[in-house]
C-alpha cells in the first residue's frame, strides 16, 4: 500500500483538502462561536450566515441571474425525478425526456407516473455509448428533461439540446455541475445531488427560474412543492446543515481556483491526458464514442472481465481506489471531478502502462 490514496470514486467523491481542513476546525467551533458546526441550531445567526454565503458564492461562481432561486433540498437528485413532474407537469400534458442511460430512465419512470412522457431521443440501441443526435419532440412539451453527464456510461452533452422555443429545459446535472461554465438562463431547472462536484451526500442543489416556482398544484404534500422551500429559504424543516456548510466551502474553493473557466481547463487537461493514452493503446479500450466523451467519468476496459478484475485489485494495492465500473456495465471507471488532482491521473496512466507490461 502507498501512503497517498487517489480516490476515483464516482460519488461520494474526493473533496478539496483545504475544505476538509476547514471543516475539521469548524467541527469544534464555527467562527469562534464556541459551538461546532454540527451542533448549531439551523436558526442561529451563524448558520443563517452560512446559508446566505453558500447561495451568494453559488450565484457568483455560476453567474446565476437574479430571476433564479437556489434551493438546498433533501431526498437526493432521485427526489427531483418526481418533484419536477409533480410541480411542472399537468396531468393532460406531455413532458419530453432524452434517454441517455440509467439515470434518465429513473427520471422517466417517475414522470410516467404523473402524466405522459415522450422520449425525444435515446442512445439505448447502442448501449448508451453516445449522446443522441436525432431529437424528435412532441407537439408542445411542457418541459424537456436531459441528463448532462451520464455517470455510469461516461457520456456527456457537449452543448445544450436544442428544444422547441415555447418549452423549458430541465437538466439533471448531478455529475457535472460547475465542472465547466453553464448558461443558467437557458434552463428552467438545474438540479444536482451534491456528492460529486459540490460536497457531501445528503443535499441536492436546485436552481429554479422564478416563473416555475408557483406552477405546481397546492394539493400535493407541502414538502414536495417548490414554493414551500423558496418561501422558507430552504429551511422549511431542519435542513442538512453540515452538508450545506461543506457545499459553501467547496464553492469558495471553486471561486479561489479561478471559477468555472479555470475548472473547465483543469478538467479538460485531466480527461485529455487519459483519453489520449486510451486512444494510443491496444490493450485498453474506451466504450464511448469520441464526440460524447465525459470529462468527469472516464470508462475503459481490457480484453476480459478477469483482467479487469485483476486491474482493479492491483490498482487498489497501489493506492488507486474506486476504479471499478458501475455494476451494470463492468470494466473500469475513473471519476475525475473538480477536486480530483492531475497527479492522480498521471499515476493512473503509469500504473496502466506497468499493468499492460505485466499482463
Ligand atoms: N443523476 C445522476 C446523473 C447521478 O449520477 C445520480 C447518482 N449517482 C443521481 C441522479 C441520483 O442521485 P441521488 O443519489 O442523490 O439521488
Amino acid at each position: 500500500m502507498t501512503d497517498c490514496i487517489y480516490n476515483f470514486s464516482a460519488g461520494p467523491a474526493v473533496l478539496p483538502e483545504s475544505v476538509l481542513q476547514q471543516a475539521s476546525t469548524d467541527l469544534h467551533s464555527l467562527n469562534d462561536s464556541g459551538i461546532g458546526v454540527l451542533e448549531h441550531s439551523h436558526r442561529s445567526s451563524e448558520i443563517t450566515e452560512v446559508f446566505s454565503q453558500a447561495k451568494e458564492n453559488c450565484r457568483n461562481l455560476a453567474d446565476i441571474p437574479s430571476d433564479y432561486e437556489i434551493l438546498f433540498l433533501q431526498g437526493g437528485a432521485s427526489s427531483q425525478f418526481f418533484m419536477i413532474p409533480m410541480n411542472l407537469l399537468q396531468s393532460d400534458k406531455t413532458a419530453d425526456y432524452i434517454n441517455t442511460g440509467a439515470w434518465s430512465q429513473k427520471a422517466i419512470k417517475e414522470a410516467s407516473m404523473i402524466s405522459t412522457v415522450h422520449i425525444a431521443g435515446s442512445s439505448e440501441s447502442s448501449k448508451f455509448d453516445c449522446i443522441p443526435t436525432q431529437l424528435t419532440f412532441s407537439k408542445k412539451p411542457q418541459y424537456v428533461h436531459f441528463t448532462s453527464n451520464n455517470t455510469i456510461y461516461g457520456t456527456q452533452w457537449q452543448h445544450l439540446p436544442q428544444i422547441p422555443s415555447e418549452s423549458t429545459l430541465v437538466c439533471d446535472a448531478s455529475s457535472d455541475l460547475f465542472s465547466r461554465p453553464i448558461n443558467v438562463a437557458s434552463h428552467g431547472i438545474i438540479y444536482a445531488g451534491a456528492q460529486k462536484n459540490l460536497g457531501p451526500a445528503g443535499v441536492t442543489m436546485v436552481i429554479i427560474k422564478n416563473n416555475l416556482i408557483d406552477l405546481g398544484p397546492t394539493n400535493i404534500p407541502t414538502m414536495l412543492q417548490y414554493r414551500t422551500h423558496v418561501k422558507a429559504n430552504s429551511m422549511y424543516n431542519t435542513p442538512p446543515v453540515f452538508c450545506i456548510y461543506v457545499v459553501g466551502l467547496v464553492l469558495q474553493w471553486a471561486i479561489r481556483f479561478g471559477g468555472l473557466i479555470e475548472l473547465q481547463k483543469y478538467n479538460e487537461a485531466k480527461a485529455t491526458m487519459l483519453y489520449d493514452f486510451l486512444d494510443n493503446s491496444d490493450f485498453y479500450t474506451s466504450p464511448v464514442k469520441k464526440d460524447s466523451r465525459s470529462m468527469m467519468n472516464i470508462c475503459f476496459k481490457t480484453s476480459s472481465e478477469a483482467l479487469d478484475a485483476a486491474f482493479i485489485a492491483e490498482a487498489r494495492n497501489k493506492g488507486l481506489s474506486g476504479l471499478k465500473g458501475h455494476r451494470s456495465v463492468g470494466g473500469m471507471r475513473a471519476s475525475v471531478y473538480n477536486a480530483f488532482p492531475e497527479e492522480g491521473v498521471s499515476e493512473l496512466i503509469e500504473f496502466m502502462k506497468s499493468f499492460e507490461k505485466s499482463h
